[in-house]
């Protein structure tokens, strides 16, 4: 399986104490072939491979890992990355207003027994879900909605096997509006094969009621087939999402592995058996932990991780209370800020921090001239010394004079920086007797 052979990969890559370039371009091949295997799309392994190498190459090792560590750390984030990163819910309407759900997806992939596993869901969320029988072609397809339907304790439409799809449709909404369901979930009809009928009776429903969310539900065992189909759907009818069935078999995984790069539609949730309850949310994470099938080491990883920002907050807060923060936990800081993304992004993560008020809605411009800034603040404290670095009281004329020289600013900037970085420690003693705790370090 996929799992195995990454296993055996990293394997090999863990027993090195040092990793060459070489040893990095034969690990990424053996990859490279394993994700293949497992039927993944050519592109998309292409692309992954591509994006680890850049990565792994000229990469510091973290503390606490060593380099075959660090090449699975960055498959694995590859990984996640692969499929979307977060986690995506279906779209509700918002307040009391019907969503109208309609399910597609060839026949067998599991659309019936889908709609009824969703519709549990919904029901534990207090919601009062109503599922629709649109399968004319087969009456067993009828009676298998209802049988779940009473089963998981919701509330089943149909009209027998005489109306049309759409009609049936516009029907359920009417009906879910008079009896007061907020979701109605529509149970269409697959065929085998991609296929006009098909395709057009889904637009058919689209125009008869208002499809909110359009999932495709794809079979996971079908592997390549099964992206294929997906990107098929989507340019036809449009889709919303994805659910990939049949994730507890012994499948290639290639298809949960692909859907997103290939479509661009998140998946939302997997199936994981035949029962009504075998219907798991889709984390990315931990689905790349699954085929990566390294629980240990992905642990010790997030422990290296925990670590080092637990242990670097610690010490930031202990110095901002005592405010003993110098010119290299400035530079320690603006390291960290750039990691998160830059001023912009940071200000827009933490709306109302105390004292910060000002810095509020940030536009484009300020960002980027308070970049500027601190980039020019940057240069004055390389040009220091470590010891005016640590105690900014050392700073006489002459040594700022020097400093001045060094960075290509004027003596009247590093005066001004001297000044603001000493009101800066002012504010962050005042807010560190607020007490404001947390993991976030100020910039600044
Ligand atoms: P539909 O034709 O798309 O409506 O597919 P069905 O809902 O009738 O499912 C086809 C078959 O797949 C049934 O035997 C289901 O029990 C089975 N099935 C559906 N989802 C899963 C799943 O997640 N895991 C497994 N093992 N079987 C599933
Ligand atoms: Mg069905």
């Amino acid at each position: 399986s996929l799992t195995e052979k990454l296993q055996n990969i990293f394997k090999i890559l863990r027993s090195k104490g040092r990793l060459t370039e070489d040893d990095v371009k034969e690990a990424l091949k053996e990859i490279k072939r394993a994700l293949l295997a497992a039927d993944v799309n050519f592109k998309v392994v292409k692309g992954f491979v591509k994006n680890v190498q850049e990565r792994a190459v000229g990469q510091d090792v973290m503390n606490g890992l060593n380099p075959g560590q660090m090449v699975i750390k960055i498959v694995n984030e590859e990984l996640v990355k692969l499929m979307g990163s977060e986690t995506t819910e279906i779209k509700l309407q918002p307040g009391s207003a019907v969503t109208v759900i309609m399910m597609a997806g060839l026949q067998g992939a599991g659309k019936t027994t889908t709609t009824a596993k969703l519709a549990g869901k919904y029901k534990l969320k207090g919601k009062k879900p109503l599922l629709a029988a649109c399968d004319v072609y087969r009456p067993a397809a009828i009676k298998q909605l209802q049988v779940n339907g009473e089963k998981q304790g919701v509330d089943v439409f149909s009209m027998g096997d005489s109306h049309k799809p759409a009609d049936i449709a516009k029907a359920a909404v009417l009906h879910a509006q008079k009896n007061g369901n907020n979701i109605v979930i529509l149970d269409t009809a697959g065929r085998l094969h991609i296929d006009e009928d098909m395709m057009a009776e889904l637009q058919e429903i689209k125009g008869a009621v208002d499809v909110h969310q359009t999932i495709l539900v794809i079979d996971a065992m079908t592997g390549q087939d099964a992206v294929n189909v997906a990107a098929d759907f989507n340019d036809k009818i449009g889709i919303d999402g994805v659910i990939v069935t049949k994730l507890d078999g012994d499948t290639r995984g290639g298809a949960a592995l692909s859907v997103k790069a290939v479509t661009g539609k998140p998946i939302l949730y997997a199936g994981m058996g035949e029962k009504l309850s075998d219907l798991e949310q889709f984390y990315p994470d931990r689905m790349a932990s699954r085929i990566l099938g390294m629980g240990d080491v992905l642990t010790l990883i997030e422990k290296a991780e925990a670590e080092i920002d637990e242990a670097k907050a610690i010490e930031m807060s202990r110095k901002l209370k005592k405010a003993q923060f110098d010119f290299e936990d400035y530079l320690e800081s603006t390291k960290q800020m750039k990691n998160m993304g830059g001023l912009g992004n940071i200000m827009n993560m933490m709306p109302g921090l105390g004292g910060m008020g000002k810095m509020k809605g940030l536009d484009d411009e300020q960002a980027a001239q308070a970049e500027k800034n601190m980039a020019r603040m940057e240069a004055m404290i390389y040009s220091m010394t470590l010891e005016e670095r640590r105690n900014p009281d050392l700073l006489n004329p002459s040594r700022k004079h020097r400093i001045a020289k060094g960075a290509g600013v004027d003596i009247s900037d590093v005066n001004r920086m001297v000044k603001q970085f000493g009101e800066m420690k002012k504010m962050m003693k005042m807010m560190g007797k607020g007490g404001k705790k947390g993991k976030f370090r100020l910039p600044f």
